[in-house]
């Protein structure tokens, strides 16, 4: 069974297996925990990202899609790439943002990680509202199958700490 762990800081210094990234769909990087990764992590990263847009990828990785790279110099063994859906008001874009956290433990899976830390994806410079987002995260690790032990949630600020502890209960 898979244990939901919450804590308040800052992804890049988590003790984990694998950490996800909140990437954008050219993986060459970009702002928020995006950057806070790729900087923390070093330029090994984005070397193999590269690599990856030169052979699968050519034209970015889609929405709701994870793939995973080295972790540099991160203390973590890998890092997880995944895209979220920006928000919208007008379209129902929360399976996209679901598939991302699915999809990131599939392929926690298949490099046989056992613990994972995930960011808030989206509810950053992509605007999805902080309580939805939560609420997407958590449905979807606790409905999905997978060997991985533990699920470690790192919030940034009280606020999204907040938010989750709301949507755990
Ligand atoms: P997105 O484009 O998917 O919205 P962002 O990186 O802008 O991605 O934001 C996603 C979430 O990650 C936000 O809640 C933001 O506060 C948070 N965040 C930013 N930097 C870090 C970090 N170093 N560790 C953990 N979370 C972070």
């Amino acid at each position: 069974m898979v244990t939901i762990t919450l804590v308040r800081g800052d992804i890049t210094k988590q003790s984990v297996d694998a950490i996800v990234n909140a990437a954008n769909s050219s993986l060459l990087g970009g702002g928020g925990v995006d950057g806070a990764i790729h900087r923390a992590g070093g330029p090994e990263i984005l070397d193999a990202c590269r690599d990856l847009r030169a052979s699968h990828f050519g034209k970015g990785l889609p929405t709701g899609q994870a793939v995973a790279t080295t972790a540099g110099r991160l203390s973590a063994q890998w890092v997880i790439h995944t895209v979220g859906p920006v928000w919208s008001a007008t379209e129902d874009r929360s399976t996209l943002l679901a598939s991302c956290y699915g999809e990131s433990l599939r392929v926690a899976d298949e490099l046989g990680a056992h613990t994972i830390a995930f960011p808030a994806i989206s509810t950053g410079i992509y605007r999805w509202p902080i309580n939805d987002g939560a609420r997407i995260a958590i449905e979807t690790v606790r409905s999905t199958t997978t060997n991985v032990t533990e699920v470690r949630f790192v919030l940034f600020d009280e606020r999204a700490y907040t938010a989750f502890e709301t949507a755990l209960r």
